[in-house]
């Protein structure tokens, strides 16, 4: 990491009120190997220094918003793609236990070696999809905790995460803007498999000003059996909302 990008990380995270200084050896460990993974593999759009510490590294941390992450919670990260937000939390958070989750093998493969060469032991990186996990009896109603970034509608999203929760467990999900419809529709599906939307914070990101929300669902009572119906159905024939 240049001593810019160091500088930059250094003042995001400030905005967010963390002090990262115990782990910012282990911050520019994550960009080098993330930089070599990505000439390999192609792992995300995202290439320069300033991106991936701003939209990667400081994004995956705005979940830590509102307190909700602070425990030695079982969390699930719903389609980590290269690991976000789960490798930044593992980092900033060393009390979660963090299930990064991806039905792409390549993307699992590149977590884990990255969670191996940073000792984060407390990361068990899963191919798989969560509507099979969300069926199965090892995971379902097993998270205290599930996160997502950039992965779906709001109430695909729903149905995906609230059946890996127990009850009383929340899932949050990072966004962009929201439009009410989606909001909307995602209380429905919320409703639907035994949750509520019990938060709805918007925020800027630090130093770019960039729009997000950061939903929160609150599961309240067991899902029922059908949910989360079988792998696919929940993208293409999302609960109350239009597929894409
Ligand atoms: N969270 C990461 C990646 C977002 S891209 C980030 O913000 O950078 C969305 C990822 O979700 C993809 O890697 C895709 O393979 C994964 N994904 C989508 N639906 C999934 C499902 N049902 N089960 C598991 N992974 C899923």
């Amino acid at each position: 990491m240049t001593p810019e990008g160091l500088a930059l990380l250094r003042r995001a995270a400030a905005e967010l009120s963390l002090d990262l200084s115990a782990q910012e050896g282990q911050f520019a460990r994550l960009l080098e190997l993330l930089q070599a993974g990505n000439q390999r593999l192609n792992l995300t759009a995202l290439k320069t220094e300033e991106d991936i510490i701003l939209k990667h590294f400081i994004d995956s941390l705005t979940t830590l918003r509102g307190g909700h992450l602070n425990g030695e919670w079982r969390t699930l990260d719903l389609g980590t793609g290269a690991g976000f937000p789960a490798l930044p939390l593992a980092l900033a958070q060393p009390k979660l236990s963090l299930v990064p989750l991806d039905s792409i093998r390549k993307k699992i493969d590149f977590v884990r070696e990255t969670a191996q060469a940073l000792g984060l032991s407390q990361v068990t990186p899963l191919v798989g999809r969560a509507e099979t996990l969300g069926q199965s009896e090892e995971h379902r109603g097993q998270y205290d905790r599930v996160v997502a970034r950039a992965v779906a509608a709001l109430p695909v999203l729903a149905e995906l995460a609230l059946p890996l929760l127990r009850v009383g467990g929340l899932f949050g999900a990072q966004k962009g803007p929201i439009s009410d419809e989606e909001l909307n529709a995602g209380r429905r599906a919320a409703g639907e498999v035994g949750g509520r939307v019990v938060e709805v914070d918007e925020f800027n990101l630090p130093i770019s000003g960039d729009a997000r929300t950061l939903i929160v669902l609150e599961k309240q009572r067991p899902t029922p059996a059908k949910y989360p119906r079988r792998e696919g159905v929940p993208t293409h024939q999302p609960l109350f909302w239009k597929a894409k």
